[in-house]
């Protein structure tokens, strides 16, 4: 099968194209990963052509042998539906999780997302967690969110208890909360580790002045993820916009009874009063 032809990949260009026309994704902005199952792998064989071995830089044993799907540097979102094998390529893994090589796509000269560190160190911790694995890995620059970056304490507690007050799917679609990331230099280690960190218990990241990274299950989830957080983002800075902000809002014993009635657990530190805040 093309590799083109393949679902896996047609979703993955829906969700770039997606992206796209949500604004999130201006020139070059934004990065995408997704593991590949061996079963689509071999699907695309006929079509894949290994070139040489590129050292990663970094370690990463827990995905010796993967295979994935990235987007390549410098390449637009814009251009995912219409030249896809510019846009992506296909990459493996060798048996020490040290080096990588192409196996499809990057067509002219390219090769992957300079945000590779982050996003094979965010696939390391996902798949030594428990239940279904999250496969794919999506970083994007939606406004909302990065505005309120400039106006909230970057904390993981602000940050989740205000998006989660917004709507009630919030809690319900990220119930683990939001981890917050401070502003650090993009591509490098430093900033993979700290968003490695926080994705051991988040599956949002914000990165401060700068954007998001989330993980799903696939790319229809990861999509979701990154379009509830920021709707919400939007919201807010709407409501923070209006002289005198929140009037009123949703009391942690509301958020509560959600969460039994519901059967999400939302962890009671993002659940405390907010002295001295309105409201
Ligand atoms: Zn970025």
């Amino acid at each position: 099968m093309k590799v083109t032809d393949a679902g896996f990949f047609r979703s993955l260009v829906r969700l770039a194209d997606d992206g796209w026309r949500m604004g999130w994704h201006e020139r070059n902005g934004g990065n995408l990963s997704f593991r590949l199952t061996e079963e689509e792998l071999r699907s695309a064989e006929e079509e894949l052509r290994p070139g040489a071995w590129v050292p990663l830089g970094f370690s990463v044993p827990e995905l010796a042998g993967a295979a994935f799907a990235v987007t390549g540097t410098g390449r637009y979102f814009r251009d995912a539906a219409v030249k896809p094998e510019d846009t992506f390529g296909l990459i493996g893994l060798d048996g020490r999780g040290e080096n990588y090589r192409i196996l499809w796509g990057f067509a002219h000269g390219g090769r992957p997302t300079s945000e590779l560190p982050t996003h094979l160190l965010t696939h390391a911790v996902k798949a030594s967690l428990p239940g279904e694995p999250r496969r794919v890995v999506y970083h994007a620059h939606p406004s909302n969110i990065i505005a309120l970056t400039f106006v909230l304490p970057l904390s993981d507690e602000v940050f989740t208890r205000e998006l989660w007050e917004m709507f009630p799917e919030c809690p319900l679609v990220f119930p683990e909360g939001v981890g917050v990331a401070p502003w650090m230099v993009p591509g490098g280690r430093a900033i993979a580790e700290a968003t490695g960190d926080l994705m051991k218990r988040y599956n949002i990241v914000v990165w401060a002045h700068h954007g998001v990274f989330c993980a799903g299950e696939d790319p229809d989830a990861a999509f979701g993820l990154m379009h509830t957080v920021e709707k919400s983002a939007e919201i807010l800075m709407k409501v923070l916009a209006v002289p005198g902000g929140k009037k009123q809002t949703v009391a942690p014993e509301q958020l509560r009874r959600l969460s039994e009635e519901c059967g999400v657990d939302l962890p009671e530190r993002f659940l405390r009063d907010k002295p001295g805040q309105n409201p």
